[in-house]
Formats: C-alpha cells, structure tokens, sequence
C-alpha cells in the first residue's frame, strides 16, 4: 500500500469539505487577556484580540493563581514524578481532591490529566465492572463521554437531548433489575443551553438509575461557590457522580470525577486511564487548588462574566447578527455552511484582529456551523462595539445570513 497516499487523500477530503483545522498560532499574554500575538503560516505577527476562548472568567491569568503556581514550581520542582500509585502522589493532589469533594458537596474526588480522560477513564470503567450495566446517554453529550461508554462495552441507549419524557420511555423497556447509568451534562456548550438536571434526576430515580453529569462547562461559573449548574439549582445531592475540568473557568489544566468513597474509590483501583498515567504535575494542582478557593468565595468574576454574555447578545441582536438563543454565557452565532464559516473566521483575523475559530462538522452537525464566541469578565464594551462592526463588515463581503428585520 500507498502509506503517504493514502494518507495525503483522507487529508484532501477534509480540505474539500471545509474541514481541515488550522491551528491559530498564539502568545496569550498574562495581565493582557484577551489580548494576544497571533503568527500567521508566513510568522507575520499582530495583536489580536480572542474571543473563542474557554478560559471563561480569565482565571488562567489571576494573580492568586499565578502566585500559587511560581511558589509551588520552587518548592516541588516541575513535574510529579511518577503514576499515583507510584511515588506521584504530592501532597497538592490530596488538597486538591479534599476541596474538590467538598466544592460538589460529596465523599471523595479524584484527579485526571485532563476532563477528557474522566470522562472516559470513569464511564468505560464503570460500564464496564458493574454486571449487565446498560449507559443511557444525552443525544449531544461530549465526545469524552461518547468515547468511555463505548469502550465500556455496555448496552447504551441514546435519548433526545434534554428529553426526561425520551429517558423515561426508554428506561421503561429496561429489566428493572439491571444496574442503570443515565449521562449528560449540565451547560451544552455549542448551543449555550442547559439540562433540566431535577426532571432528568427525577426519571432516573423512578427507574432505580445512577446519575452522571458532566459541568466541564459550568464549574467556577455558576453556583454560589461556583460547583456548577447543579449547585444553582439546588440538585448536588441527586447525582451520583459530578464530573468537571480543571482547564477551563478554572484556568488551568486537568479534570476529575466527584462521588461516594467507595464509588470513587472503585474508579481509582480499577480505571487504567487513571493508573497507568504520570500525576498532574504538582504546579497545576496547586494553581487549580488556589483558583478554585478563590472561585467558592467572590461572585465578582461570576457576576460580570453573566453580564458580559447578556450584554453580547443584546448587542449582536441589536445589529441584526443571527446569535442563537442561548441561556449560558456561550454566544453562538449561525453561519450554516463549513466553507463560510470558515472564510468568516479568516475575515475577521485578517482584516480586524478579531480572533474566533470556526466551529464546523463533527463538533456540530452540518449546515449548522458557527461562530463560538465566548466573552469574560475581561472583554470591555469597547472590544465588544469594535467585535460587532467588524462582524457587520464581514456579514456584508460574504453576504451572510441576518436576523429578520
Ligand atoms: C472540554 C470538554 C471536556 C474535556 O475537558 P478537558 O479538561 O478539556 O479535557 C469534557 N466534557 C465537555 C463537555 C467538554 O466540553
């Protein structure tokens, strides 16, 4: 076989579809969020400003965090030094897992390299020791969740996004005597919508089913200490397990699973993605520790990062830009086709600085492609009338889509 060929052509199809991803090549500049330097492919520099990151509330920049992250380099050195189980295990990990557990009001967390690798790492491993499990799973829950459910080898059944009245005709048809596992997450975060996590608790309960969800998009932003969606709504309690990441409103890296002691402890002993991994290099452990003590007690990032949203929105409405309705701080805007998408993300680096990255199939389904954008506490209403023009502007070249006058 043709290796090269081959693989030169899997690329090509991607390019034809107008699915080929460039990566922005950026400096983020700490105490200049949003503000970066982007290259371009001929290493031209210029200042942009981002506004597809998911550093939602600027964390990866506050002083707090940073001053926790230098101290812990000088005093544990650069990384962990092995698996947990292996000499891996710093002293930050266990800090961190303790105020993990208490943040979502449960017996024990436990820490992964990333949200992507709990998610996969506990389902596959829970779908895979308890006898006869059968996963039910949200019609969009996150490729992680996906990919562990899978690798579980348990029997799924996929119900209509936010669907409790789907969840509960398809949980009827199940053996009530199997062990059951109902998955979603709480804020959706290409469309911005959110879970109705009582109703879909509520229909678990009924059929006897442990509950997951996934607040990768929620944790730091919502709640009164910032635990999420299910925080807000007063639902902690109903979930078995609450999943979340380190690497987005707590602006660092990493992910984890909270729950029971022995829940917990089972995916700890028998969970390879866990195992068989080098530890979370005790800086980021400690950087997390430190943003998300500081994230249970001000509101203030919280308060103006939902006022930063509305204010967007309002605004794009305003000028006739197609935001999708969205209840989050996630501002979606409709393009509707892959190749449009794309040139009206280039558009806007080239010829304003705006920075945003197309979001296209499989992410989302086709001929729903979008501009993401994900204002902060840090974009200012000047950055947000200079992003609204240089939309207007590019609407008009590529002669997009408007909302209904
Ligand atoms: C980003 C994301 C993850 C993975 O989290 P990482 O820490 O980035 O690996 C999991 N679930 C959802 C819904 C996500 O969007």
């Amino acid at each position: 076989m043709d290796y090269e060929s081959f693989f030169r052509q899997q690329i090509g199809t991607l390019r034809q579809d107008g699915r080929y991803r460039v990566f922005a090549d950026l400096e983020r500049h700490a105490g200049a969020f949003p503000r970066a330097t982007y290259r371009d492919a001929g290493g031209v520099e210029r200042p942009v400003t981002v506004w597809c990151s998911n550093d939602y509330l600027g964390m990866g920049q506050n002083p707090v965090v940073l001053e926790a992250m230098h101290a812990a380099l000088d005093e544990c050195g650069a990384g962990a030094g092995g698996t947990r189980n292996i000499s891996g295990t710093n002293h930050y990990h266990v800090l961190l897992e303790r105020e993990l557990a208490d943040l979502h009001g449960k017996e024990a967390a436990l820490l992964f390299t990333s949200g992507y690798i709990s998610n996969e790492a506990t389902l596959s491993t829970l779908g895979k020791i308890l006898p006869g499990c059968v996963i039910l799973s949200d019609a969009l829950n996150h490729n992680s969740m996906i990919t562990g459910i899978r690798n579980s080898g348990a029997e799924k059944h996929i119900f209509r996004h936010n669907d409790p009245a789907h969840l509960h005709e398809l949980l009827s048809q199940i053996d009530p005597a199997r062990p059951k596992l109902v998955a979603f997450e709480s804020v959706y975060s290409m469309d911005g919508d959110i879970a109705p996590i009582h109703d879909l608790c509520d229909v678990a309960d009924r059929h006897g089913a442990m509950t997951y969800l996934d607040e990768v998009h929620a944790v730091g932003m919502y709640g009164e200490r910032g635990a999420g969606v299910a925080e807000r709504d007063g639902a902690m309690d109903r979930l078995t397990i609450i999943e979340g990441t380190l690497g987005k409103a707590f602006g660092v890296m990493g992910g984890y699973v909270t729950g029971s002691a022995a829940l917990i402890d089972c995916v700890r002993s028998f969970a390879p993605g866990f195992i068989f991994t080098t530890s979370l290099a005790p800086v980021l452990a400690a950087g997390a520790l430190a943003s998300i003590r500081h994230l249970k007690r001000s509101q203030i990032e919280r308060a103006r990062h939902q006022e930063r949203a509305a204010t967007l929105k309002e605004m794009m409405r305003k000028a006739g830009l197609p935001v999708m309705p969205s209840v989050s701080h996630i501002v979606p805007v409709m393009v509707g086709d892959a190749h449009r998408c794309k040139r009206a993300s280039d558009e806007l680096l080239e010829r304003h600085g705006v920075y945003v990255q197309p979001i296209n199939y499989p992410t989302v389904p086709r001929g729903t492609e979008r501009l993401r954008f994900t204002p902060s506490p840090l974009h200012d209403d000047a950055m947000m009338a200079h992003l609204v023009e240089a939309m207007l502007d590019v609407w008009s070249r590529l002669d997009l889509r408007k909302l209904a006058a």
